[in-house]
């Protein structure tokens, strides 16, 4: 942009724009919810930055326009933030450069949200990135999907987009960036895929899914806060997978029984330096504070694979999911998980069964491996007030490797609950890495295998007298829930805004029909007869 005008007169035009944003923020930051409220509070302290204002400013009296002097400002504190290797500060830099953005399209005399609501309808939005700012003015009648090259999970965006029940699939990588504007796609947020030009067969089943998940959400919403129970009296309790500090906020209203599971990779990823038993302490205590007197089921750190945590110890491997992850990667660094265990049955002691505290063992695969972290468990003192038949401080283990749901029968006796991960069940046991979109259809888990070895967990499950719960995406599907009671699952744990959705399928369901259901798809050879007969029972 050409310099029209004195430096006066643009520091002057730039603190106009200033005074403009604040008072949009402010407006913005008392509309929203809690979450919204807090975003936009670190925005406006963003806004008035001294070193960002300070560097401006001189830019300004070297010559630059207002509109030169923001761009070239926030774009090199964007790049620094980007460099930190604090996974929590990196992500910083989305909001740095989500108010430079709304600088920058006051001085450009262009407003970004007029471009976002002109987007016609039913458009899917396909970017490098979005911003809070960029989601906030989403018109949700317009954008029907989100697909992003980068992102993260935990960032801003997909907890925004979330919170607008926009599917959305993110780091897909920059290839997507290829797409041209007006080619057809379909973004399926449950299976985290996307369909580009999708075959009429495709494009109609998606069609018919969106239109019965409408009616659905509506008619589940109403009765959130109530009991799962199917249609023959069975209660079946619904929880809440917990991946951030930031995901709690959303939940206070969805009616979860207690948390499902908590990543607790979050809490080792946003620092630089492992926490302490102290700071693990308060991170969980301030998590289940939200859900009072519920199951809050915490699982141990599942680092490796696609999670790596930057200041920890891990030698590249050359099939990371296939190396040391999970309870591995714990019992090579016993410190790690001896300070975890500490702070949970810390939080079991100080809540004197008040809350019956779970303890979830990821990525198990050998019987020795739970020997192992149940003997850690032994040294802790004060371990044996919570840790008794019926105590308040149970031990489960994840059900993710087709090993442990082989050898199930042996695993019950040891512990108190499966859970199992279909996210890596069904990669592990169709030789499908999950973060690869070339194998992403190979790795269905309605495959007639993955719910043979879910059938078997279940049943060994049943014979020990523990709960078997399905931690993993498949159970956010309401149309997998009839398939998965009648396998014999007893328990759900899914993301946020899929709680209201699972409640009602689990009412709508009878258990003999389930039970049908599931033998005939025990009996298929793939996984779209299994599809299809979903299909078939839920029409
Ligand atoms: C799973 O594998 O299904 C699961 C729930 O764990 P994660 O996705 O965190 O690996
Ligand atoms: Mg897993």
């Amino acid at each position: 942009m050409q310099r029209k005008s004195s430096p006066a007169q643009e520091w002057e035009q730039f603190l106009i724009a200033r005074q403009h944003v604040d008072e949009e923020l402010a407006h913005l930051s008392q509309t929203g919810s809690t979450l919204l409220s807090d975003i936009f509070h670190v925005h406006r302290e963003i806004l008035h930055d001294k070193t960002l204002t300070d560097s401006l400013q001189r830019a300004i009296e070297s010559g630059q326009s207002a509109f030169t002097a923001t761009r070239q400002a926030f774009a090199e504190q964007v790049q620094i933030f980007q460099n930190l290797s604090d996974a929590y500060f990196a992500s910083r830099a989305t909001d740095i450069r989500d108010v430079g953005q709304r600088l920058l399209a006051y001085l450009d005399g262009v407003s970004l949200a007029q471009q976002l609501d002109d987007l016609p309808p039913n458009t899917i939005l396909v970017a490098d990135d979005l911003t809070a700012f960029d989601t906030t003015h989403l018109s949700v009648k317009n954008v029907t999907g989100i697909a992003l090259a980068g992102s993260a999970p935990t960032a801003h965006t997909s907890i925004l987009a979330r919170s607008l029940g926009l599917p959305m699939i993110c780091a897909l990588g920059p290839a997507i960036l290829q797409l041209e504007d007006g080619q057809q796609a379909i973004v399926d947020g449950i299976q985290g895929r996307l369909f580009i030009e999708p075959d009429e067969e495709t494009l109609h089943g998606y069609q018919e899914m969106q239109e019965r998940l409408r009616h659905f959400r509506i008619a589940a919403e109403v009765h959130t806060h109530e009991p799962a129970i199917t249609g023959d009296g069975c209660r079946v309790p619904v929880r809440a997978n917990i991946n951030s500090r930031e995901d709690v906020l959303l939940v206070a209203n969805i009616g979860a029984e207690g948390v499902g599971l908590l990543r607790t990779e979050y809490l080792f990823q946003q620092r630089t330096t492992l926490p302490s038993i102290e700071t693990q302490v308060e991170a969980y205590r301030e998590i289940m504070h939200y859900f009072p007197g519920e199951v809050f089921t915490v699982r141990l750190l599942d680092i490796g694979g696609d999670k790596p945590v930057q200041y920890l110890p891990q030698p590249a491997e050359a099939n990371p999911f296939l190396g040391v992850r999970g309870v591995r990667f714990l019992l090579q660094e016993s410190h790690i998980l001896q300070d975890q265990l500490n702070a949970l049955v810390h939080l079991a002691v100080e809540e004197k069964g008040k809350t019956p505290i779970r303890v979830l063992i990821p990525m198990v695969s050998k019987i020795i491996e739970i020997h192992r972290v149940l003997a850690a468990l032994e040294q802790i003192p004060n371990m044996a007030e919570v840790r008794y038949p019926g105590g308040p401080l149970q031990i489960g283990i994840m059900v993710e490797v087709p090993a442990a749901a082989l050898l199930a029968d042996k695993f019950a006796p040891l512990v108190d609950f499966f859970s199992i991960g279909t996210n890596d069940l069904s990669q592990y046991t169709l030789a499908a890495d999950r973060v690869n979109s070339a194998v992403a259809a190979l790795a269905s888990s309605l495959d007639p295998s993955v719910l043979r070895l879910i059938a078997m967990t279940c049943e060994a499950g049943e014979k020990a007298g523990i709960s078997v719960g399905v931690c993993g995406e498949m159970a956010g599907d309401p149309s997998t829930i009839p398939l998965l009671l009648g396998l014999g699952v007893t328990e759900f744990s899914v993301a946020t805004p899929s709680v209201a959705l699972i409640k009602h399928a689990v009412r709508q369901t009878k258990m003999d029909p389930a039970r049908h259901l599931a033998l005939q798809a025990l009996q298929c050879s793939r996984a779209q007869d299994v599809q299809q007969l979903l299909k078939r029972f839920s029409s």
